[in-house]
């Protein structure tokens, strides 16, 4: 057995060292950040061969007294905290006095400095960690330490070193989460001679996201203040129609530290729900303002993670910020831009999220293979949910609302339900396009009911209802985007189990062996949707009831999904909310069916009122164009 020894303090030194300077990058991040505690207004970080030729950093900060330069260098050596106390409430970047040592034990670095107000500067140079003499030289306020040589003598981590692009990119990276963590600084940031970032440090967040990330993703945002319970919450979230491939661009501040945590990430996506579409991301810079005895920055030694003393009110006020942000957006959404636009246009082939709308529709019209059982006679025209559950007045000749109706309700009601309602809902054949000076489908007088500021002028497609505003403005609403997230909606918020229509034969239902054990396992979770099934044996699912407003016809085609649904591995809650969206889905009027004026001016005032922006996948429910965007597309203006 080799003897136990203490180590020498030289490589206890670089071990510790390791943690702290991981790469270039990390030598950046503490040397900016000791800038920024040091009170500067501009920084400026320079890099050569992505920091492993050259790192240096100036500022214009208040600069270290010449007696204390060797000392700034030891471990363990701050000036940011002097008892255990303080670690309770640290209000600066650093506090851990071990990034100088650090950087130092494991590079050539050259330091010079000048503190306000003082006739001469001192300078220092350092290998390996030891130190030379402290000099007199002639030199600004502030402070520039160069850093050359990194890992000169720890060939192992030298040896992990990424190329130099990935080092300058890490920086990067780096040096824009502090430039947006401190507008009121100026930072500038250049790579081999050539400038990659300058914020003005005017103090605005706007000009840093500007400056820092690009003008496209700034205009992409939308300004959020809020809070409460002693969290501030402010800065900028995407728009929902913006949202990103990943969550590369959230960005968070907490006391002006950027820092990763799930739990803001969550509290903002929280606040998203519903109205981004699946697999996108929302994207924000969020500043969190905290007291500082309510923060554990102490956590990690890159300081890149938190602890938060009351964790529900951090959620809290982030969660409600966004949501109130994106509520007081308020009115149908702009045009967006060119890739937007079209996919606000594309046909529904996106829409299906377990199989495209033409597989969906032949299976659902048709008998899908293996279905033991026809489906009911009835049914097998196509039949549609209807809008009375939308339409303020119900419709004269139209069909009456039906009661909620509870659990233990008797079943004569709902058995009532299905002997009249079947027949009324066969829906008239398509009729041809009118001739010249023929109504138009759902088109109206101008100004028909004073209360509306706005009239439908017509349905095109067969899916976008178009309608004018006083204002001037045409909106071109998604009937069955706006529909769903209707019924999403009304789903989610009812506290009564839906209406059922019971089959006059059930139907039988295969949908794949691991499918039907699915549904089978999840069957009181199927009864609370509305379907009363059974196992049949074989892999077969016996259904006997299915929600009032689904079609019928497509029960197979809407159990399979919801198999789908149910095979994602998810909790409960999330499995409940997958379910609403497949069911508001189903219940929603399509693009291409006929859907009568009433039915179209329900929407649209749902839509004009504000109740309903996205359906519930994200997508847009309505885009506006403006007279001057018309006029501009006509060469008009
Ligand atoms: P910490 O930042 O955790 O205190 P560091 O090793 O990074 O530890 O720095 C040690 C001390 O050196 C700091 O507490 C600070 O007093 C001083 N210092 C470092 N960099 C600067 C700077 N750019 N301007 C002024 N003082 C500095
Ligand atoms: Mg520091």
């Amino acid at each position: 057995m080799p003897e136990i020894r203490q180590l020498p303090p030289h490589v206890a030194d670089l071990i510790a060292a390791g943690e702290v300077v991981e790469r270039p990058a990390s030598v950046v991040k503490e040397l900016v950040e000791n800038a920024v505690d040091a009170g500067s207004s501009a920084i400026v970080v320079e890099l050569r061969r992505g920091g492993m030729g050259l790192i240096r950093v100036t500022d214009n900060g208040r600069g270290i007294a010449p007696d204390e330069l060797p000392t700034a260098f030891l471990r363990h050596a701050t000036s940011k905290l002097r008892c255990p106390e303080d670690l309770g409430k640290i209000g600066t970047l650093g506090f851990r006095g071990e990034a100088l040592a650090a950087i130092s034990a494991v590079s050539r670095v050259e330091i010079q400095t000048r503190r306000r107000g003082d006739g001469a500067g001192a300078s220092l140079r350092l290998e390996g960690g030891v130190p030379g003499a402290v000099e007199e030289t002639g030199a600004p306020e502030g402070t520039t330490i160069l850093v050359r040589d990194l890992f000169y003598n720890t060939p192992a981590r030298l040896k992990f070193m990424k190329k130099d692009s990935a080092e300058t990119a890490a920086a990067a990276g780096l040096m824009q989460h502090l430039a947006l963590s401190h507008p009121d600084i100026s930072f500038k940031f250049l790579k081999d001679g050539q400038e990659a970032l300058h914020t003005p440090g005017d103090g605005r967040l706007d000009s840093a996201v500007y400056a820092a990330l690009g003008r496209d993703f700034a205009r992409s945002l939308l300004p959020v203040k809020g809070g409460g319970d002693g969290v501030g919450v402010s800065g900028f979230i995407t728009a929902p129609l913006q949202g990103r491939g990943s969550r590369g661009m959230q960005v968070f501040f907490v006391n002006g530290r950027f820092i990763k945590s799930q739990l803001l990430t969550a509290a903002l996506e929280e606040g998203y729900r519903n109205q981004l579409m699946k697999g996108r991301f929302p994207g924000c810079v969020l500043a969190v303002e905290l007291p500082v005895t309510e923060v554990d920055v102490n956590v990690h030694p890159a300081k890149t993670q938190v602890k938060f003393a009351r964790e529900k009110a951090v959620f809290d006020a982030v969660y409600h910020t966004v949501l109130d942000a994106l509520a007081e957006r308020g009115g149908p959404v702009s045009p967006a831009p060119a890739a937007e636009a079209e996919r606000t246009v594309n046909p529904r082939e996106d829409f299906f999220r377990s199989m495209d709308a033409k597989t969906f529709r032949e299976r659902g019209t048709e008998k899908a293979p293996g279905s033991a059982a026809p489906l009911p006679s009835w049914s097998t025209e196509r039949t549609g949910p209807r809008l009375s559950d939308v339409a303020p007045p119900p419709v004269p000749g139209g069909r009456k609302p039906f009661p909620p109706l509870r659990k233990d309700a008797p079943s004569s009601v709902v058995r009532q339900k299905q002997m009249e309602a079947p027949p009324a809902e066969k829906r008239p054949p398509v009729p041809a396009i009118p001739q010249a000076g023929a109504e138009l489908p759902g088109q109206e007088a101008l100004e028909p009911r004073k209360e509306a500021p706005w009239r439908i002028a017509g349905e095109v497609l067969r899916t976008y209802i178009v309608c004018e505003s006083e204002a001037g403005e045409v909106f071109l609403i998604d009937k069955h985007a706006a529909h769903e997230r209707i019924n999403f909606d009304r789903l989610k918020a009812a506290r009564e189990p839906p209406m059922r229509q019971t089959l006059l034969t059930p139907a039988a239902v295969e949908p794949g062996r691991e499918e039907a054990a699915l549904l089978l396992e999840n069957l009181p979770l199927l009864e609370d949707f509305g379907f009363s099934c059974e196992d049949f044996g074989g892999g077969t699912v016996l259904v006997r009831e299915v929600p009032a407003d689904i079609d019928a016809a497509g029960v197979t085609a809407t159990l399979e999904e919801i198999a789908g649904e149910l095979r994602q591995g998810r909790s409960p809650a999330e499995r409940r909310e997958a379910l609403l969206h497949t069911m508001a889905c189903k219940a929603a009027i399509k693009g291409g069916w006929k859907t009568s004026p009433e039915e179209l001016r329900a929407l649209v005032e749902k839509v004009q009122s504000g109740e309903v922006r996205y359906c519930p996948h994200g997508r847009p429910v309505a885009v506006k164009i403006t007279k001057h965007e018309l006029e501009k597309l006509f060469k008009r203006a």
